[in-house]
């Protein structure tokens, strides 16, 4: 079987690995190997070197069979004669996996060129020089992309400011925000709740609160999927591109995984979701049986100094296990929970959640 994955991210690289042995080809346009998305913020914050940030060497691919081809746009998929079309010549598949993953929604504002997004490599590399240089950085959006940054940014020392438009983070209640802003201030993180940023300039962001003084200015207002392909090939998509629950697009043999597929109207924008979804779809490709359950989401994030995990539904009223843990009820049954620092539990509590135990049973 020919497979080709279009993206060497975490969904496609995942995909790759689990079908070694199969005959596969990853198109990619960087030019550098697969790195790690979620540890860029440590790279910035001069935690961690560049080399860290690559888990796989150019050797690991050819070990693993993987036919790597770095610096090449997949532009088409000419879906009658089964080949894709990339901007270094076609390729033929019998199975062809679109893991084009997403980009950082822009924002909306007068003054966009003064403010940066962060989601490649020489994004990171751009953002690094320029805090180097001034040493403090105004964040725009309080996700968990905005509060890694935050918070690693802070454990390194530059002053942090946080601008976010609502009054929630992570669309947490009100007592686990305060929680998170709390844990955060104690490193340096300014937090500018209710601010809508309207204007940015060379020295700061106006809000409709006032003025916030940040020479360095990152957004992260969330993500957009990478469906053009899939849009220009003729395969339905909506927000992102549309698959079922066997990651099948509308188009035959071709299939979606990552931050660039939607099921049901969910994207799920985390690398765990994207090598869970490689994980399943190998298993299907080798017509083993498997599923991948959408509705339920479970992430580790670190800001800074500070571990949280987000399991399953966290939303709606929810109650205190111990000054760490708060779970969220349906019906007597635990349906989410948010852990703080003790991943150990939040792991443990994640299979309790997933096995329907009561809150009685704990
Ligand atoms: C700063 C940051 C921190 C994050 N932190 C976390 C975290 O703590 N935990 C977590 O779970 N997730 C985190 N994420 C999210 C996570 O990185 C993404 O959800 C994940 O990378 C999605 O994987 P993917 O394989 O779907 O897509 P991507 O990682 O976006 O990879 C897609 C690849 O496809 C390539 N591509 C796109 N179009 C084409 C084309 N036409 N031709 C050829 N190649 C193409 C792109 O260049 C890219 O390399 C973070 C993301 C960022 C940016």
């Amino acid at each position: 079987m020919r497979i080709v994955i279009v993206g060497n991210g975490p969904g496609g690289v995942e995909l790759a690995n689990q079908l070694s042995g199969e005959e596969i080809t990853i198109v990619e346009q960087e030019k550098v190997p697969h790195y790690s998305k979620p540890m860029l913020s440590h790279y910035i914050a001069g935690f961690i070197d560049k080399e860290k940030l690559f888990p796989y060497s150019l050797e690991w691919y050819e070990k693993k069979g993987i036919d790597l081809n770095l610096g090449a746009r997949a532009e088409l998929i000419d879906r009658a004669r089964k080949r894709l079309i990339t901007s270094e010549g076609e390729i033929p598949y019998d199975v062809l996996v679109i893991a084009t993953g997403a980009r950082p929604r822009e924002p909306a504002l007068e003054g966009k060129e003064f403010v940066h997004t962060l989601r490649t490599l020489q994004d990171a590399e751009r953002i690094k020089e320029q805090i180097e240089k001034y040493e403090e950085v105004l964040i725009l959006g309080g996700g968990f992309i905005g509060l890694e940054l935050a918070g690693n940014l802070a454990k390194a020392g530059y002053k942090v400011k946080l601008v976010h438009r609502g009054s929630n983070l992570l669309g947490l209640d009100e007592e686990l925000t305060k929680v998170i802003m709390e844990k955060l201030e104690c490193d340096g993180v300014e937090f500018y709740l209710n601010a809508n940023a309207l204007k940015a300039d060379k020295e700061g962001v106006l809000t409709d609160k006032g003025y916030v003084n940040g020479k360095v200015k990152i957004c992260a207002f969330g993500i957009v999927p990478n469906k053009e392909i899939a849009v220009k090939s003729g395969i339905h998509a909506g927000r992102g591109i549309l698959i079922d629950d066997h990651f099948r697009t509308s188009a035959k043999d071709v299939y979606a995984i990552g931050d660039c597929a939607e099921y049901n109207g969910i994207i799920c924008g985390t690398a765990k979701a994207a090598m869970g979804h490689a994980r399943v779809l190998a298993n299907l490709l080798r017509g083993r049986e498997d599923r991948y359950d959408f509705e339920f989401r479970s992430t580790i994030f670190k800001f800074g100094n500070f571990p949280i995990a987000l399991i399953g539904k966290t939303r709606g009223g929810g109650k205190w296990l111990d000054k760490k843990t708060k779970v969220f009820l349906e019906g007597g049954k635990i349906v989410g929970a948010v852990v703080m620092e003790d991943i150990r539990k939040a792991m443990m509590l994640e299979k309790k959640i997933k096995a329907g135990v009561s809150i009685d049973e704990l």
